[in-house]
């Protein structure tokens, strides 16, 4: 590993000229658990390492009426144990507490996950169904990106060089709304998914139909996908088992997977259809307040 700077700006103004001045041989560190890896394996070659932990526009965690502003380098405990985060979002809790392992959870962020944009990334279902959009600040100022759009390949996503997400930004859950995600691995923990799933739905005030429905898939594409058909096609239906299957039916077809070591294409399909099920109804029974 060769001998890399090491800078930790203290305000986003100083960090972006950092970046801006060593454009594509600079890169963010949020909680480092991608980053430092792919440094040291070689699989990344860069001339300076941004630490982001002490910029404070990326480390807060700020809910209000108009929903929740994530720094884009808050790990994932911080996240599972703010109460209130957790009961308004308890998709996004889903994946922040099944990421890495407890060690990993002290340090990943769902900004990092983002920004690493692997097909995998466990947070990025969630986020893109809770109606997620980043906030990006560069050498050209603010822009806004709505998260299925963030990812645009294996490891690559919309940042430009010098640029850095700032923070993710939920919308305030609707009333009568429930978000899941769910994953497959072949083990209890610390393993890449075979695919995952999150299903967020809004009930009208009976509870028994769906108003709008958004589910979006990951490890199942090069990049997760938002599978638009699937989630239009719960709008307007009562809830049934019918309604839930054509959906889960729906989602597969917008799967695009591989065969590698970890699953086939088939299965990957057949997953797909069984989670999408799986985390609608668990998004049904929290839209209800049942769970
Ligand atoms: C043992 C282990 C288990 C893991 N298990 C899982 C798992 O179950 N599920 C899963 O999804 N992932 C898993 N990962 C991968 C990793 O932990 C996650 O992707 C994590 O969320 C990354 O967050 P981080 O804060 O550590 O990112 P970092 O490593 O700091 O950064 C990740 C990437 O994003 C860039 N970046 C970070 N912040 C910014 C920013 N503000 N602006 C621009 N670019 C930025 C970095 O330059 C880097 O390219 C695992 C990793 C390890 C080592």
């Amino acid at each position: 590993m060769r001998a890399i700077d090491y800078v930790a700006p203290t305000s986003l103004s100083e960090a972006v000229s950092v970046m801006a001045a060593h454009g594509e041989r600079a890169r963010a560190l949020a909680g480092g658990t991608d980053i430092l890896v792919q440094l040291r394996s070689g699989r990344r070659e860069i001339d300076v390492l941004l630490d982001t932990k002490q910029i404070p526009e990326l480390n807060g965690i700020n809910l209000n009426d108009s929903g929740l502003q994530l720094g884009a380098a808050v790990p994932c405990y911080r996240i599972y144990q703010d109460q209130a985060v957790a009961a308004a979002y308890p998709g996004l809790i889903d994946a922040a507490g099944l990421i890495g392992s407890i060690q990993i959870q002290g340090r990943a962020s769902i900004g990092g996950n983002l920004c690493n944009a692997a097909p995998s990334g466990d947070s990025i279902p969630p986020v893109i169904t809770l109606g997620g959009e980043a906030h990006i600040n560069g050498p050209n100022g603010w822009r806004t990106v709505a998260a299925e759009d963030f990812c645009t390949g294996p490891g690559r996503s919309v940042l430009e060089p010098g640029e850095l997400l700032v923070a993710i930004q939920l919308p305030a859950p609707a009333a009568n709304s429930g978000t899941a995600y769910l994953r497959f691995i072949p083990r209890n923990e610390m393993d890449i998914a075979v695919a995952g799933v999150s299903s967020s739905v809004t009930l009208d005030d009976s509870g028994q139909n769906i108003v709008s429905a958004r589910i979006a898939l990951a490890s199942v594409g090069p990049t997760p996908i938002l599978a638009t058909a699937a989630g239009e096609s719960l709008a307007g239906q009562a809830v049934s088992d019918e309604a839930i299957a054509e959906a889960g039916r729906l989602a597969s077809e917008a799967a695009s997977p591989i065969t590698d070591m970890r699953g086939t294409i088939r299965q990957r399909h057949h997953l797909v259809d069984v989670l999408t099920r799986r985390t609608l109804n668990i998004a049904i029974r929290r839209a209800r307040g049942e769970e």
